[in-house]
């Protein structure tokens, strides 16, 4: 599916989305209404896929076919009056657990989001990094002994063995792990070692040229959008192609901070047309 093709010209859309299938806070159908009043042209469900580790989060597998069969209902109640994708934001677990998995290509997606939500401790348990940064600090202290170099090195190498694997269409909020990595060694973004990661991973996104979202959803309450703003100059100037997703988890939320990123986007290409 050319997904930049379907949207053609229309803001009025996210393609990340959560709900009551993982760890949404609303069932499908309120998000559906949501976006049908507030003139949404498509609407994509990207739950967090099954992931063979415990996660309070994630959707199980025996979710997955009631998901789809959701999505399928919705459609026929509200096609007219919306185009809604079912996809999937996909965890990549190493190369064991991921979006090109044979598991994932062969469900009936209409595209995939690949983000990195976990990563191995030293001994190859794979931890939560996305939480809230007192989850955060915890795990720093009980896993990762409380070694932030090797934390942010394996989120962006990670990273980078997700796009080599493929099978995805839009990479999630690729500099995630900003946020709490700053939470935890304020300034650490600005060091020369973090940013050689970053522009490890930017190098490889424009040499892949995956979707790449603007992810909205912590600009209200932390400040912050992902990928952050510094490094959306070089996405544009490489032509990889940009969409603007809220990663909404509640109804009221779909399109929180989206025209922040739509204007931050055009002002740029402005100044340098
Ligand atoms: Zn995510
Ligand atoms: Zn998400």
């Amino acid at each position: 599916m050319d997904i930049i093709r379907e949207l053609g010209s229309s803001r009025k859309y996210t393609l990340h989305s959560h709900t009551q299938f993982c760890d949404g806070h609303a069932p499908m159908e309120d998000f559906v209404t949501a976006a049908i009043r507030d003139g949404f042209t498509h609407y994509g469900f990207s739950p967090h896929s099954p992931i063979p580790i415990e996660s309070p989060c994630n959707m199980s597998l025996e979710a997955v076919p009631l998901y789809l069969a959701e999505v399928e209902r919705l459609r026929r109640l509200y096609g007219d009056h919306i185009r809604l994708y079912a996809a999937m934001e996909i965890d990549w677990l190493g190369p064991e657990w991921g979006p090109a998995n044979d598991y994932f290509q062969s469900l009936p997606l209409d595209y995939r989001i690949g983000s990195v939500h976990f990563i191995p401790d030293k001994s190859g348990r794979y931890i939560d990094v996305d939480g809230s940064a007192e989850r955060f600090a915890r795990n720093m202290v009980e896993s990762f002994d409380d070694d932030i170099d090797y934390v942010v090195t394996t989120f962006y190498e990670h990273s980078i063995d997700m796009l080599r694997a493929g099978g995805f269409d839009i990479i999630g909020h690729f500099d995630k792990i900003g946020q709490n990595a700053s939470a935890y060694c304020p300034g650490i973004e600005d060091s020369a070692m973090y940013r050689s990661l970053v522009n490890r991973l930017l190098d490889e996104i424009i040499l892949r040229k995956p979707i790449v979202e603007i992810n909205t959803k912590a600009k209200t309450l932390h400040g912050r959008i992902f990928p952050s703003e510094r490094y959306i100059p070089a996405l544009i100037d490489a032509g990889v192609p940009l969409i603007v997703n809220s990663d909404a988890h509640w109804p009221d939320l779909i399109n929180a901070s989206r025209d922040y990123a739509f204007s931050l986007i055009e002002s740029y290409k402005k100044v340098n047309d």
